[in-house]
Parts: structure tokens; sequence; C-alpha cells
């Protein structure tokens, strides 16, 4: 088990971390170039400030809340807190305390806002890529479709180095951020054969669903059996142990696992059916009992992939459940995992999600925003006021599909209105569906190798830490 309270020493200022990832000077000068051009791929488009040596892991999981970011973790925080019976600002989420924090830079490299595909390729594989692309260079068309890729996955640089690997996530397995772990695609839409159009699989593409099918990784768990042909989906059960729901899961022993739960994404953890679902957790738990039996180690991905889709449709209360649901795997992987793994977690963007002032201390996280008296510094009695003269929720979002009508009826908004498991928090702009945020996401580090996780960094670096923990080439 983890000691957070241990800071690993295995520190020296000796190397710089751009030197040991930039195989050549031409890299290095490409990298200059990178500064000024927003469509550039290499890696490590920073000048790197980072000195010393890291820890040497052993296996490394990467925890990746989609869309969950900074306002989405305070939220959780404190939502999490009041479910315990806290005020809950004081809470703290299990990653809090890791000892390695950064801000990670998200833009994809034609995108200011970026989408899941051109980030988990950065987190994963290291090269920032267009929005929407998965594992291929901007403008390179059909380069993942080729028997070389140029950008290999991080499956396949853990296989390389005799891991094993494991993959888990509550959406559809072929959704970009679980897709990015193994899989080459143009287009994050070409998840199913039907997809792909015609030109591409002449050119040799395949869809995310055969990929997934064609590959080595140990563990792959998440939803999405109606992206996958009778073919495909006989081809898994032939090959491997397949789960279909949670008792199959449980009775997995050894070998190589494949889980589809659901047809499309699992279900938010506010709806999921504990008999035939398992929880984040409850994945993660079994994925790290059966990778640990490689003694060479493993790498382990963990994706809660519906806090993004709770927050596409401005409901607070699913993305809140699904980041509460995130950091109850995070515990487990710190109870199971030993000392010689790398735990990250990290959001592969944020959302347009805020927390609006100014509530009173301990005020609940989905209510009404209860003023303080000025005069006494204690709760008043009454609501704060919009210039509309109706009270609102601390928390908002910046555009989406629920506009500032108060309700139905247009009569102001109760506290039992807006802490409806179903209220979907009020939006500034008008559009179908709410969206992804640029600022910068989190980063949060523990174990050998953490000791990079600093500052402000690209994203693409992300990938750079858990090579140089692991060594991978
Ligand atoms: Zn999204």
């Amino acid at each position: 088990m983890h000691n957070l309270n241990i800071i690993n020493k295995k520190t020296k200022r000796s190397r710089v971390l751009a030197y040991l990832v930039l195989p050549t000077i031409t890299l290095l000068s490409a990298c200059v170039e990178i500064q000024s051009s927003s469509h550039s791929t290499e890696k490590n488009n920073t000048p790197d400030t980072h000195k010393e040596e890291p820890g040497q892991a052993k296996n490394v999981i990467l925890f990746i809340g989609d869309g969950m970011g900074i306002s989405t973790i305070t939220a959780t925080r404190i939502f999490d807190g009041q479910s315990k019976d806290m005020e809950g600002e004081e809470n703290s989420l299990a990653f809090d305390n890791f000892e390695n924090v950064a801000l990670i830079k998200t833009y994809n490299t034609n995108a200011q806002v970026p989408d899941s595909a051109g980030t988990a390729t950065a987190i994963m594989s290291g090269y920032k890529t267009n929005i929407g692309t998965i594992n291929v260079r901007p403008g390179q068309k059909y380069e993942g479709c080729g028997s070389i890729p140029a950008i290999k996955t991080l499956t396949d640089r853990s296989h390389s180095a005799g891991k094993s690997v494991g993959i888990v996530t509550t959406t559809r397995i072929t959704h970009a951020t679980p897709a990015a772990m193994f899989a080459h695609a143009d287009n994050r839409n070409w998840e199913s054969d039907n997809e792909v159009p015609r030109e591409a699989k002449d050119a040799g593409c395949k869809s995310i669903a055969q990929q997934m099918v064609e590959s080595e990784a140990e563990i792959i768990m998440g939803g999405g059996t109606s992206k996958f042909s009778e073919n495909q989906l006989n081809t898994l059960k032939a090959n491997y142990t397949f789960a279909a729901n949670k008792a199959d899961m449980k009775n997995f022993k050894d070998g190589k696992l494949r889980a589809l739960f659901s047809k499309s994404h699992m279900s938010f953890e506010a709806d999921r059916d504990p008999a035939e679902q398992p929880s984040l957790a409850e994945m993660t738990e079994t994925a790290i009992k059966n990778l640990k039996s490689n003694q060479e180690g493993y790498v382990l991905m963990v994706e809660a992939g519906r806090i993004d889709h709770a927050h596409h449709g401005t409901n607070a209360f699913r993305a809140l459940t699904d980041a509460q649901a995130l950091n109850e795997a995070v515990k487990v992987a710190i109870e199971m995992a030993s000392e010689e793994t790398l735990i990250m977690v990290t959001a592969d963007h944020s959302h347009v999600f805020t927390m609006a002032g100014y509530p009173v201390r301990g005020n609940p996280i989905l209510g009404l925003v209860k003023s303080i008296d000025q005069t006494t510094g204690l709760p008043s009695d009454s609501y704060e006021k919009a210039l509309d003269g109706k009270p609102y929720t601390t928390l908002g979002y910046h555009n989406g599909p629920h506009l500032r009508v108060a309700s139905a009826d247009n009569r102001p908004l109760t506290n039992e209105d807006v802490q409806d498991r179903n209220y979907r928090q009020q939006t500034a702009i008008p559009m179908n569906t709410e969206t992804h945020a640029g600022e910068d996401v989190a980063l949060f580090g523990h174990g050998p190798g953490s000791e990079n996780i600093r500052g402000v960094m690209e994203q693409n670096k992300i990938s750079d830490v858990i090579d140089l923990a692991l060594g991978l080439n």
C-alpha cells in the first residue's frame, strides 16, 4: 500500500528531461519551431526546466476523468464531503494528497479548445495532434492504416518492455479516450466497421472496434457491444474470457479479459444497477489483481468517461457522482498498488462549468446560493438574487441547452428544483450541447517518477513522464 506522506527522494539534479526524450539535435531545433507553429506535432514543445532524475517505477496507473476540469474537482470535493455530513470544503479527495501536481495545457494542434481524441493522443502517445484524430499526425491521411503506424500506442510501448496492459472505461470501449490506448484513426467516429468510409477501407483503415478485437492488451473493460459486428463479438468470445456483466467479471481468474457491459456507454454511476454493471472501482480492482501477476510490471489506464457526458447535458449531479466514482477507484489503486507504482490522475480537458459567488460555507453544492449577512458574517435567511430578482445556483454553465428560464411556469427556482438529480443547471449561451473548455487542467502524481510532474506542462509531456518512469522507449 502506498504511504502518501512519503515523498520519493530518489532524485538527482543531473539531467534535463528534454534531452532524455529528444533523440536528435534535429528534433531539438524542431522543438523551437513548435513555439511559433500551431500545427507541429513533435514532442516537447516547451523549454524544459525539469532537472531531477525521476524515480524508476515498475507500474503506472493513469486515471483520466473525461472533462474533469478543476471546477469539477472542487465541486466534487465539496459534494463528496457533504455526502459524509461535512460542510464539504475541508474534505480531501484521494488524489488531493498526491505529492506532485502540475497544470496541463490541453490545446490540440489545430484547436484552442480540444476534444478527447487529440488530448488522449497527447497524454498516452506523446504527440499533440488535430482535434478528432487518434494516434495519427495532422495532415497525414490514412497514416494509421499502414502496417507501421508512425505513432506507437502506449499498449505497444508497454508490451515492448514486457509489461501487461489494462484498459478500463465507463464509455464505449471504441470511444476516443480508451481507443487512444490501442487504435489509430483519422476520425474518432470510425468506431464500427459501418462508420469507416469506403475510401479509407480501401486504403487499409480498420474500425476502432476491429482494432480492439486485434489488440493484445491483457485486460479491456468498458461498454459498447453495439459497435461490434456479430463476427467481431464471436472472435472476442472465442479468444478471451468474455464478461457481459458484473458476475462474469467476478468469475474471471486469470488470462486475458474482454468485458463489454452495455450496448453503448455504461450507465452513469447514479443510474447504475449494481447487480448488472460493476463500478469503476470494482473494474479497477479486477484489473490490478490480474495485472499484478506479471513480474515485469503493468500499465493500466482507467477512464471515468461519463463526467464529460453529464456536463454536455448540463447535469451537474451526474458529473459529480461520476467524478466521485473516479475518486473511489483511485482509493482502490492506492490500497492495492505496490510502492513501485506511479499513480496519476488527470483530465483530458475541462468544461465550461463554474462555481458562482457567494454561498455561505457549507451551502449544499447543488443548491441555491444562500447569502451571508454582511454585518454579522452569518448566513442570512434569504437567497442571493440576480438582477431578475430570482435566486440562482452555485453551479452553472457558460453554454448549453438550459437557458436561464427559472422554471417551466417561470416561477423562481426552489432548492427542491435545483437539487433534483435530473436538474440541468442554467447556462448563459443557448446551445444544443454544452461544450468543453480550454483552460488548463490538473495532473496529480504519486510514487516513483512523479517528480517530473510540476509547473505548467504541455499535455504530451504526460506521456514522457510515463516513459521515463518505466524506462520505455
Ligand atoms: Zn466531451
